[in-house]
């Protein structure tokens, strides 16, 4: 074995590394995002008991479980938007599980997304974070800490107002250079998406989606825990199911972080 993973299996058992939970639970009560009406919309979680040590199966418990592929804590695939729907390796099937894990950089917003709900991350914000932190790296999932996963019950957490959902994301720049500049993996928020809430209304529309998806790039959405990571110096691992032609799913993001 190599040394390297002799390390981390001695760093983990240790406690000098730690396992975090990126995930937020998975249920009935999960938020699902809302589309204006003229658009389809995807369903909330419903989970209906096959057998649970009864008459239907009496050693066993069994569920069956319903709900969109972008739901709670989920991953979006390139295939998701049409910018991404002729590329090759687009799918939560055919996307090689080595560019699931990758690096984390960690930006901080919270102070001005507690400000600002609708606080979308400038470059020039981005820039400011590698002038502390270094340039984020290939390969990067990078992680928006807005601590918007604070946020309980489905309410707080869409902030629908009369025009519609606030909550944060990224300036459509920022997403150019990370996708095409720094050559991420993909972005991971804490809110229900990886647009910010006024993004239907923005040139163009949803602009994270259209050219990260549009680069090949992945998205996380609804994660939390962000604060328990460094700015630099975690490793994600963010695998979605292996659904033929799936869109995304949802998932179990880790981190592996130092303690
Ligand atoms: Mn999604």
């Amino acid at each position: 074995m190599s040394s390297t993973l002799n390390t981390l299996i001695r760093e983990l058992a240790e406690g000098g590394l730690r396992v975090v939970d990126l995930t937020q639970p998975l249920g009935p009560d999960t938020p699902v995002i809302g589309l204006p009406p003229m658009f389809a919309s995807s369903p909330g979680v419903t989970i209906e008991q096959i057998s649970r040590y009864d008459d239907a199966g009496p050693a066993w418990y069994w569920n069956t479980i319903r709900m969109g592929e972008h739901t709670g804590t989920h991953f979006d695939a390139p295939i998701h938007w049409v910018t991404g729907k002729d590329l090759p390796e687009n799918a939560c099937d055919t996307i090689p599980p080595g560019r699931f894990v990758g690096p984390a950089c960690v930006i901080d917003v919270s102070e001005e997304v507690a400000a600002d709900p609708d606080f979308l991350l400038t470059v020039e914000r981005l820039e400011a974070w590698e002038a502390e932190h270094g340039r984020v790296p290939a390969g990067a999932w990078v992680l928006l800490r807005t601590d918007w996963s604070r946020r309980t019950g489905t309410d707080a957490f869409l902030n629908v107002w009369d025009d519609g959902p606030h909550s944060p994301g990224f300036d459509k720049a920022t997403s150019e250079a990370l996708a095409h500049d720094r050559d991420v993996t993909g972005v991971g928020v804490e809110t229900v998406g990886t647009d910010a809430g006024q993004a239907g209304g923005f040139d163009p529309p949803f602009p994270n989606h259209t050219i990260m998806h549009g680069a090949g790039k992945f998205g996380l959405a609804s994660l939390c825990n962000l604060d328990q990571l460094p700015p630099t110096g975690a490793l994600v691992i963010a695998a979605p199911l292996k659904i033929v032609e799936g869109s995304g799913s949802p998932l179990r993001v880790l981190a592996l972080s130092p303690s």
